[in-house]
């Protein structure tokens, strides 16, 4: 689906996908648990999802003739780092809106994990007083228009390079790589979950597996706790993604399964229950999730498993999608352990 457009490669090649046997066996052994390892996908500052999302939008950066790569997220976003990274790997000039999405307890949390290497990979960093919304913002506006005014020639990437015409066919790519895995493999998975908040990452999948009558099967667990926003920005990404790849099927409301229980108390901030998941996948399997995203998905995996909602025998793929730089500004959370 995918042949048409212009890739720029920022990845090792297809991620690696492990069984979590000592956690599928904890969670009562009814169901089988795979982790694809989206977290360690490429050399470029500890990789991610976002990699995998600007592989077809730096090609169109690069065609503008823009010197600037401008984008924006929280104070520890995953995105910015991934930004600074591609900017450096490119010889261009980064500019970085950080705003204050998130309540915070840790004195340094401005200064450790993702913001920390964005600074040391030399993105000019803006830290701006605004709250957490994934829609398109006005001091990301104005950071464009400020590159402009010193001469520059900025390229807008939107936060989690999502609402940008390109920002949902790395994860059609994600698609069509697992349906090549599973055939070497010799199964398919019943299920993928996946973390939910700008949208494009559960938006591409979506196209991606409609192709083989999946897309339901993607479960996206919220992490924005404003899940109508979120949900309406995937249907429209996967809607605008369907038709740049001819998908030639039209996707509704009720194709994207986003479950909002587990993303409280509120974006940034995990609850007792998603550190216990953290810890819990920490002890038994040594692979880190973040308080942020990952943690909130593996919460809502396992209280899915829990619950029954996987029939018995379901091999239920986790998507990994990186993150785990922002934990150092949560020291404090997890002062005992
Ligand atoms: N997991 C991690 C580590 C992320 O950085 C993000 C980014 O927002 C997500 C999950 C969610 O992906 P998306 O913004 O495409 O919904």
């Amino acid at each position: 689906m995918l042949e048409k457009f212009e890739r720029y490669p920022l990845t090792f090649g297809p991620t690696h996908i492990e069984k979590l046997d000592r956690l599928s066996k904890h969670l009562g052994g009814k169901v089988e648990i795979y982790a694809k390892r989206e977290d360690c996908n490429s050399g470029l500052a500890f990789g991610g999802n976002k990699l995998r999302k600007l592989e077809y939008i730096i090609p169109d950066a690069i065609a503008s003739d823009a010197d600037t790569l401008v984008s924006i997220g929280g104070v520890q976003s995953n995105h910015t780092r991934m930004v600074a990274a591609v900017a450096a790997r490119i010889g261009m000039k980064c500019l970085l809106v950080q705003e204050s999405w998130v309540p915070h307890e840790d004195a340094v949390y401005d200064r450790v994990g993702n913001i920390l290497l964005s600074r040391i990979m030399g993105a000019e960093v803006h830290l701006v007083d605004e709250g957490f919304d994934i829609g398109i913002r006005r001091s990301w506006e104005k950071a464009l228009y400020e590159v402009k005014a010193r001469g520059g020639r900025p390229y807008a990437i939107p936060a989690g390079a999502s609402v940008h015409p390109y920002g949902g066919l790395g994860y059609v790519g994600f698609a069509e790589e697992l349906r090549a895995q599973e055939k070497q493999l010799g199964f398919a998975f019943d299920f993928i979950v996946v973390c939910t908040v700008t949208g494009s990452t559960h938006a591409g999948m979506i196209v991606g597996f409609a192709n083989d009558g999946r897309h339901r099967n993607v479960i996206g667990i919220d992490a924005s706790a404003t899940p109508s926003q979120t949900k309406a920005q995937v249907l429209d990404i996967a809607q605008n993604t369907a038709e740049l790849v001819d998908l030639g099927m039209e996707l509704v409301e009720d194709d994207v399964v986003l479950l909002e229980e587990y993303a409280y108390p509120c974006y940034g901030i995990p609850s007792p229950e998603t550190k216990d998941a953290i810890r819990l996948c920490a002890r038994l399997e040594g692979m880190i999730i973040d308080p942020v995203y990952e943690g909130k998905s593996m919460q809502g995996m396992i209280d899915l498993i829990q619950k029954g909602f996987f029939a018995k025998g379901s091999r239920v793929l986790f998507t990994h999608l990186g993150g785990a730089p922002a934990i150092n500004g949560y020291g404090y959370t997890f002062r005992n352990g």
